[in-house]
């Protein structure tokens, strides 16, 4: 699978913003070559569980289809104790995915393969030296108080936008690994923290529609909900599962199904 069939436009169009400060990316990989790629690996094995095939077998074979699908080298793999939902990836040289015990626990087999190829999107566009700084920034500011929010302001909102519109693509490579109603089933879950399946695979999608139609309806309603979201990291799961399901209709999402 190449970057370039998967990813949004409007992922491209941002990251392209984010590039285009001067000096960013070189600091970016500088900073995570001094040992931030190095203390999360060393946080990882201390907190966590390394899913190896001897660890987790029912965990890592879907793991290893879908790292060999998507065709990128394959990432460390650790599950984290939390009951929610959850799944990320870090590290710019050394990858790795994290997926918590609440998602392997709720998700189906094949959901779970979704999940992962999520994840292994974010590599295969490149996204984790971005979602790294992002982590490095949210933390920093932490420690130092509002400082990413106030002193770095246009960076970390133009970090926080690319970072919405990079889940878009993500969500795609998802939905090329084991196909778009497979996907909607697992944000379905994702969005309810039920293990139940719903019982209309669509229902977000019908919701999309419902929330366009509300911004749409006044302008107010437009401004209230965009600025509800300009803190959030993720798309909401509505526009999530609206997107994709246009997306489905698209040449490139049935050619990379037949691949
Ligand atoms: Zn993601």
């Amino acid at each position: 699978m190449r970057a370039q069939d998967i990813m949004h436009p409007e992922d491209a169009k941002a990251i392209q913003a984010i590039k285009s400060v001067p000096g960013y990316e070189r600091l970016a990989k500088k900073l995570l070559r001094l040992g931030t790629e190095a203390q999360y690996k060393g946080e990882n094995l201390a907190d966590m569980v390394q899913v190896t095939p001897q660890s987790f077998p029912d965990v890592y074979a879907p793991f290893k289809e879908v790292v060999d699908r998507v065709g990128i080298k394959e990432p460390d793999l650790y599950v984290d104790n939390d009951p929610m939902i959850d799944a990320y990836t870090y590290g710019e040289t050394h990858t790795f995915i994290v997926l918590s015990s609440g998602l392997i626990e709720k998700m189906s087999r094949e959901e779970l393969k979704g999940v992962i190829a999520h994840e292994c999107g974010h590599i295969l566009c490149k996204h984790t030296l971005y979602l790294t700084m992002y982590r490095m920034m949210e933390s920093t500011g932490l420690l130092l108080g509002l400082i990413h929010r106030t002193l770095f302001a246009p960076l970390y909102f133009a970090l926080l936008y690319w970072k919405r519109k990079g889940e878009l693509s993500a969500d795609r490579c998802g939905a090329v690994v084991v196909g778009e109603e497979i996907y909607q089933a697992a944000l379905l879950k994702l969005a309810s923290g039920m293990k139940e399946s719903s019982g209309q695979l669509y229902r977000l999608v019908e919701q999309g529609k419902e929330f366009e139609a509300l911004k749409r309806s006044s302008l107010l309603n437009r401004i209230q909900q965009e600025c509800q979201c300009i803190f959030y990291t993720h798309p909401q799961p509505c526009v999530r599962a609206l997107e994709l399901n246009r997306w489905k209709m698209s040449y490139a999402y049935r050619r990379q199904r037949i691949a």
